[in-house]
């Protein structure tokens, strides 16, 4: 059976674009996979973090691989364009996350579903909604309204 998923997308060092449009055709790529859609590219402040602007932007999946196997990978899409994973929030050329996988509520080791720090990051809830307006973040509410309720963050289209 597919799953309807979302990847958000995110990169601050490197030829960024280049790095999201690569990974954003090796998902495309996976088996069993196809993309539904694709969000425009937004250029955003540092959140919790430091370095260059990142370009983040949202992909949405139809799969019928199980979301354990999904994040194996995009972890191997993250590894393959050459990030290393130093300290937390550092700066990367490539960060992969799995929002969402259907309704699916998770909290194992390696994977929390929905993504738990997604409803308060503008820089996903904004592309997320530009291809799902009606999303909806198990747990957490409308994607919308969650937006809304943010405090302001530079978060710009490119
Ligand atoms: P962040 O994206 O929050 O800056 P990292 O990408 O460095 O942090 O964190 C990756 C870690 O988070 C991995 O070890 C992975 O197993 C774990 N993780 C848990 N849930 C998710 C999820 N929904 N999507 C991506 N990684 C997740
Ligand atoms: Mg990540």
């Amino acid at each position: 059976m597919n799953t309807l998923a979302a990847i958000g997308f995110g990169a601050n060092l490197g030829s960024k674009v280049s790095q999201i449009q690569a990974a954003r055709q090796a998902v495309t790529e996976l088996p069993n996979t196809v993309e539904t859609a694709f969000s425009p590219l937004y250029k955003t402040a540092p959140h919790e973090a430091s370095g260059p602007d990142y370009i983040n932007a949202v992909q949405l999946i139809e799969t019928a691989l199980s979301a354990q196997t999904l994040l194996g990978y995009l972890q191997a899409i993250e590894l393959a364009q050459g990030r290393q994973r130093s300290f937390r929030h550092a700066p990367r050329t490539l960060d992969l996350d799995l929002l969402l996988f259907g309704d699916e509520i998770l909290c194992s080791a390696s994977l929390t579903l929905p993504h738990p720090r997604m409803h308060e990051r503008a820089f996903v809830l904004a592309p997320l909604l530009d291809v799902w307006p009606e999303a909806f973040i198990p747990g957490q509410g409308a994607a919308k309204e969650l937006l809304a309720q943010l405090p302001p963050q530079a978060v710009e289209l490119l």
